[in-house]
């Protein structure tokens, strides 16, 4: 499979560089060069195939010829070796709690996947890579736990000071080994411009391979098709259509249930559902495409102003703006609405939303109320014990600690702290 960049000015490369070098030299995101759909009689019979022959099924075109199918088997098995489960809430309305991986966010599988194919192209080169990334919170301890120990691949994650939860906090600073931290001065977009200066910095570039480890890299990105895959396998009445409402901040979990779509899984509607960060229910409503500075948030995952993969998303749809209409819907929510829905949720049925999860509930409800005889899944993206703050005054109860938060919660942080551009230039160049 050979991928093309987006913005069309470099020329086609593998699977494997498209994840080495992360995004393409003329800064396009890569895009896979064909989707061939899987046989509808093999979806058929979903409920008879494991989880991980699915996964593979659903992968392996992707990947070609740069891993082999045993190696590859492997790979998925040893990233899907948590579950995946559908919790209903309501009548025809599930959660699919994305959370039960090691940093309880649903990043997880993508860093995992991801890290395990580096792993895989390092093995006969001696060649060092070094693994660049900003977080807000979720995206850091995802890849620190995925990259953990991975030979040959070096890990170094900014993020702003005072600015991530005390668990995220502790959950990106505290393994060591390859895992580097640094603590910026500075906000979200401070980490991100100075991660985007490296990338384009020849000194750094010329000793080191940098890549990337956001959702922009196809090997993390793609992965979270699987998750649409488990949902729909997991439905008892899969006569009634379905629809799946996402969370959605930089879009690429949603651009990655529409690919499963594409391969055939049969998903009636997509919804996106955004916090006060409204480009996209914008864009829908009105045909005009407007980023903007993030608004912070408390589902601050999601704080994005210009989200990088809706660019994919438009070109599985061929750029067709009323064809994207028929197949995406998007509305956007406040933190006061947001906070109405995990109290309410709470309240009828007992299950804890976190905020993101809540977004998504209640996209997916603006939706259902509108069309009858659909079932609908939201995706619940992190463990609320990760968003306190803001759930527990909400409910008014306390949530115990799961015993992966427990597990770092007490352990010693160690991070770097940096003040510029030219402090991370000089760390990477040391
Ligand atoms: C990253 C994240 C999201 C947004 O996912 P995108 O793929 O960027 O749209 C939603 N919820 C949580 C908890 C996240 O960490």
């Amino acid at each position: 499979m050979k991928y093309y960049s987006l913005e069309q000015q470099s020329p086609k490369v593998s699977f494997k560089n498209a994840v080495i070098q992360g995004i393409a030299p003329d800064r396009g995101l890569y895009f896979p060069e064909k989707i061939n759909p899987i046989p509808q009689k093999y979806i058929q019979n979903i409920n008879d195939i494991s989880n991980h022959e699915l996964a593979y099924a659903f992968i392996n075109q992707f990947v070609g010829n740069d891993i082999d199918a045993n190696s590859l088997k492997h790979i998925v098995e040893d990233t899907l070796d948590f579950n995946f489960p559908i919790v209903k809430v309501e009548n025809n309305v599930f959660a699919l709690e994305l959370f039960h991986g090691p940093t309880m966010a649903f990043k997880d599988v993508g860093a995992r996947f991801m890290a395990r194919c580096l792993a895989h192209f390092n093995q006969d080169n001696k060649k060092e890579v070094t693994v660049l990334v900003a977080t807000s919170g979720d995206t850091g301890g995802a890849v620190a736990s995925g990259f953990l120990g991975v030979k040959g691949v070096n890990v170094v994650i900014l993020y702003p000071k005072g600015k991530v939860s005390e668990v995220q906090e502790k959950q990106l600073t505290t393994l060591g080994q390859n895992i580097v931290a640094l603590e910026v001065d500075g906000n979200f977009d401070d980490c991100q411009r100075m991660v985007k200066n490296a990338f384009l910095d020849k000194d750094i570039t010329n000793v080191r391979q940098l890549t990337s480890a956001n959702s922009i890299n196809v090997a993390r990105w793609l992965p979270q098709m699987f998750y649409f895959v488990f949902a729909y396998k997991q439905l008892e009445n899969k006569t009634k259509d379905v629809v799946f409402s996402i969370p959605s901040g930089n879009f690429g979990n949603i651009c990655a249930g529409m690919m499963a779509q594409q391969l055939g899984l049969p998903i009636q509607q997509f919804i996106a559902a955004t916090n006060a960060n409204a480009v996209v229910p914008n864009y829908l409503e009105t045909g005009s495409y407007i980023p903007i500075n993030s608004i912070p948030t408390i589902s601050n995952a999601m704080d994005v102003g210009n989200p990088s993969n809706f660019v994919r998303i438009q070109e599985i749809y061929n750029n067709d703006f009323e064809l994207l209409k028929q197949h995406l819907q998007s509305y956007s929510f406040s933190d006061d609405e947001t906070r109405k829905a995990i109290k309410k949720v709470f309240d009828h049925s007992g299950y804890i939303c976190d905020p993101h999860g809540a977004v998504g509930y209640l996209g997916l409800k603006q939706y259902l109320a509108q069309f009858n005889d659909l079932q609908g899944i939201f995706l619940e993206t992190a463990h609320p014990v990760k968003f306190l703050e803001s759930v527990e005054p909400v409910i008014k109860e306390t949530i115990a600690y799961p015993q992966q938060i427990q597990e770092v919660i007490n352990k010693k942080k160690v991070a770097i702290n940096i003040k510029s551009y030219d402090e991370l230039r000089s760390y990477l160049l040391d």
